[in-house]
């Protein structure tokens, strides 16, 4: 079952992007060592589309689009319900504030969880800043790779593959 959460239209064309994102949502890195961490992208996939600096003053929500297969809870493993998560999701984000990650009591198990605890298959992450890389055509990031850009942003990362 597939669940678009924003791409409600029909795509003709497809594209791929591989995002970078600071593991703490409200991580910002050096405007240095963003720098630094692009060069290092652009040089590791020279026929991207299109390589940038996505920054924001408040946290943004980083999809994976049609690869999202499943949200499942971070205590039970049980499979959220797409119609809850988007309805949490709704609640969470505030217009002058973005999205607050704020704790929910889930409806499986009664734990409470931030939107950004729940487990995405594939992987999709909140946070102000990211390293957009459009058709980067790397496929997985090797362990090396996001080793490079954790030392050379100065922080851990995750990794999203987003397919619209
Ligand atoms: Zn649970």
């Amino acid at each position: 079952m597939r669940f678009l959460y924003k791409y409600a239209k029909v795509q003709t064309m497809s594209d791929n992007w591989i995002l970078i994102v600071p593991k703490l949502p409200e991580q910002v890195p050096s405007p240095e060592n963003a720098q630094a961490a692009l060069e290092f992208f652009k040089e590791l996939a020279p026929g991207a589309d299109e390589i940038e600096i996505v920054q924001s003053e408040h946290v943004q929500f980083f999809d994976c689009g049609t690869n999202l297969e499943t949200i499942s809870c971070p205590r039970c493993s049980a499979h959220i319900e797409l119609d809850w998560w988007g309805a949490a999701m709704s609640s969470d984000y505030d217009e002058s504030e973005g999205f607050r990650l704020s704790e929910f009591q889930l409806p499986c198990c009664s734990t409470f969880a931030s939107l950004d605890a729940l487990v995405y298959e594939f992987h999709q992450v909140f946070g102000r800043f990211a390293l957009s890389a459009m058709n980067p055509n790397l496929g997985l990031l090797s362990d090396d790779t996001i080793r490079s850009f954790e030392t050379t942003l100065a922080c851990d990362i995750s990794v999203v593959y987003q397919h619209i």
